[in-house]
């Protein structure tokens, strides 16, 4: 690395904004970090330069049991930056990308599993005044602000030692806790104490407070897991089949669904939802009128439609509430899924039943549509996906269910006895399908994706939930378990290295690319999409990967 740095940047005072580039690469700080300018700045107006400050492992000297494991690397990182990023406070053109609630693996920060050195990447909107270069506030931020921010967030020395060993420990426990769900035959788990409400639709931070409920597990699915840290923690094990969550309107049943929905992220010590956790494997489907459907197989929900078009290879530019459901539900099975949330408040009514006085107005041949409840039982007995549903306002689920709980007042009991005693009295409701027929398994045509990225490598994150894709632009926002704008920028990224990266080829499945992308990312996710683009971004699920494969307006599909 170079040295100089603070002189350098005196001596370019008053020059022409363009010469920031000059100085690319690396820098040797005094106190012994390095400083490196990956990317410049146009001008004042552009997207922020791009700024890496590396410690060494001997100088930030962090004990190896906090980064031995590639989660324990996730946490500490994850604590780090949060730190950082405090450090770095009130200096609005040093931009640290933090995160929320959840502890995704996020460029912004990264500890090697090799020498325990730490990276922190950040957005540096370079001083100017006007178009030319102020180079002693930039001396400032970059020789000052910065290294001191570095030395008092990326060093153990400085650290509260207690709260990032309690950090890494919560998250090992989260992803301890996820780990046993499968042997146990489980699909969730809610601790006892969970705080589920979160303060506002627009604040993730718990609810607090004296009307806040913490969560009490009914006794007949209370299980007890022992855990490396917190040692032997009881909840509410929620089981693998089909599950029902009933009980009145207001009474948190769509907050514990909600619970589940995020479960399949680690959340930050105080979140109250450290001990709630799902299968890394589950999906949230919901109705989503007017997005794009491609080649899928919905014959299962959907059949003799009254324009005549083949369901069971079924495209529409501007699919219905009920088909875009059943499509969504049968793209989430295709990637893989082995767990499926509905809440009937985001549900298509008419996807998810048909009652007998309804069966006796519109004749099956007069309804195109296969309620769910038909075919619910069999996508657990012929394809081990499970399911949790919200229902409170039709009984017809109480037949095909495994468990039925019941929140009352934010108390969950188990009402399932009761519901088959009432299930057992026959409606007079004829079942309309014996089984789920399974997924068709749809192939890429990558030229469909690399026409828009070809000489133009722009997939942007617009937003928070819009994808920028060449000239289209891909709505993710009822993809529903993108925990973190930043994601959204990490699916363009992986998208990018499926189609650069030849994972998308012609002949592979989406589910093959996708096995693929998740070997690529597997050791150091955020590594494999940093070649990409140096970017602010956290690592996405492949089944959100594969949510925004299926919603590129100009996607073709090809199917053998
Ligand atoms: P439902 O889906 O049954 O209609 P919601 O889950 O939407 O109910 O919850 C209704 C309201 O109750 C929300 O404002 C939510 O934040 C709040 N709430 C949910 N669970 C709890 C709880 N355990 N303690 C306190 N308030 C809660
Ligand atoms: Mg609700």
């Amino acid at each position: 690395p170079r040295t100089g740095l603070a002189a350098e940047l005196r001596s370019l005072e008053g020059a022409q904004y363009g010469r920031y580039k000059s100085l690319i690469g690396r820098w040797e700080l005094p106190g012994g970090e390095t400083l490196e300018l990956v990317r410049g700045q146009a001008d004042p107006y552009a997207p922020p330069a791009r700024i890496a400050v590396h410690v060494l492992g001997e100088l930030a000297a962090l004990p190896e049991d906090l980064w031995r494991t590639p989660t324990r690397r996730r946490a500490l990182a994850s604590y780090l930056v949060r730190q950082a990023a405090r450090a770095v406070g009130g200096e609005k053109a040093l931009r640290v990308d933090a995160g929320g609630q959840e502890v995704l693996e996020r460029s912004s920060c990264t500890v090697s599993g090799a020498d325990g050195s730490v990276t922190l990447r950040l957005g540096a909107a370079l001083p100017g005044r006007g178009r030319r270069i102020d180079g002693r506030e930039a001396e400032r931020l970059l020789c000052q602000v910065l290294p001191r921010a570095a030395e008092r967030a990326l060093r153990y020395g400085s650290l509260d030692a207690e709260r990032a060993r309690r950090f890494v420990e919560t998250v090992e426990d989260s992803v301890a806790l996820r780990d046993a769900l499968e042997g146990r035959g489980l699909v969730g788990f809610v601790a006892e104490g969970a705080v589920l409400p979160r303060r506002s639709g627009v604040d993730d931070r718990p609810a607090a407070g004296e009307g806040v409920v913490p969560f009490v597990s009914p006794a007949e699915l209370r299980v007890t897991v022992e855990l490396p840290h917190a040692g032997a923690v009881s909840g509410m094990g929620v089981p693998e089949g089909v599950n029902l969550v009933v009980g009145g309107g207001f009474h948190g049943k769509s907050t514990l669904l909600r619970a589940l929905e995020t479960g399949i992220w680690d959340h930050v010590p105080g979140d109250g939802r450290e001990l709630v956790v799902s299968r890394a494997e589950t999906v949230k489907l919901r109705a989503e009128d007017g997005r794009r459907v491609e080649r899928v197989d919905v014959h299962a929900f959907v059949d003799h439609l009254p324009d005549g078009s083949d369901t069971s290879d079924f495209s529409t530019q501007n699919a219905s509430g009920s088909t875009s459901q059943a499509a969504s539900l049968c793209e989430a099975v295709e990637a893989g899924a082995r767990v499926l949330l509905i809440d009937e408040d985001t549900a298509a009514t008419n996807l998810m039943i048909r009652d007998a006085r309804m069966q006796t107005l519109v004749a099956k041949d007069r309804e195109p549509l296969t309620p769910l409840v038909d075919s619910i039982r069999s996508l657990h007995r012929d394809h081990g996906v499970s399911t949790v549903l919200v229902m409170g306002g039709s009984g017809d689920y109480l037949e095909v269910a495994d468990r039925v709980v019941m929140m009352d007042a934010y108390r969950p009991s188990d009402v399932t006895a009761r519901a088959r005693e009432i299930a057992s009295v026959p409606t007079g409701r004829r079942a309309e399908a014996e089984s789920f027929p399974g997924v068709v398994a749809r192939v890429p045509d990558p030229a469909s994706l690399d026409a828009e990225v070809r000489g133009r490598p722009r997939i942007r994150a617009r937003g928070e939930d819009v994808l920028s894709f060449g000239d289209h632009e891909v709505d993710l926002r009822a993809v529903e378990q993108i925990a973190d704008p930043r994601q959204v920028t990490g699916i363009g990224l992986a998208l990018e290295l499926m189609v650069r990266g030849g994972l998308l080829d012609g002949r592979r499945t989406l589910a093959e690319a996708l096995d693929l992308l998740d070997e690529a990312l597997a050791d150091e996710p955020t590594a494999a999409l940093l070649t990409i683009r140096d970017e602010d971004f956290a690592a996405p699920r492949r089944f959100e990967t594969a949510a925004a494969v299926n919603r590129v307006r100009g996607l073709r599909m090809l199917r053998s």
